[in-house]
């Protein structure tokens, strides 16, 4: 029953329950484990773990940081199946797919929770 608990607590840290844009440059995320976190949207560009941007192989970084706009917005953001979302970012790359576990590793990392959102 432990096991099956943990299983359930690991899971539902990385399951989403909503998605809202905060600003202009920020992306705020609900979390089935009540977490609810708000993760600068550079942050999430500068992470995109696509073929592009990062060496699938060796995980290299192929990013450059300087290269991203401090200002980059997001044009669209959307689901990918249930498990991802996906981004267009305004310097036209749009082959990143972003996991939940990717995200609240993100949010953990950078983000910061979301205290604006709970008050109301
Ligand atoms: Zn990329």
């Amino acid at each position: 029953m432990t096991n099956q608990r943990g299983a359930d607590a690991a899971r539902a840290r990385v399951t989403a329950t909503g998605i809202r844009r905060v600003g202009a440059d920020a992306l705020g995320i609900d979390w089935a484990d009540g977490a609810a976190s708000v993760i600068p949207l550079r942050d999430i560009r500068l992470a995109c773990g696509c073929a592009v941007c990062c060496n699938e192989l060796t995980g290299e970084p192929l990013l450059d940081p300087a290269a991203v706009p401090a200002d980059i917005r997001a044009a669209r953001i959307a689901p990918v199946g249930n498990y991802a979302l996906t981004f267009e970012w305004s310097d036209g790359h749009t082959t990143g797919i972003y996991p939940w576990e990717t995200l609240r590793g993100l949010a953990d990392q950078t983000g910061r929770s979301d205290q604006t959102g709970r008050s109301d």
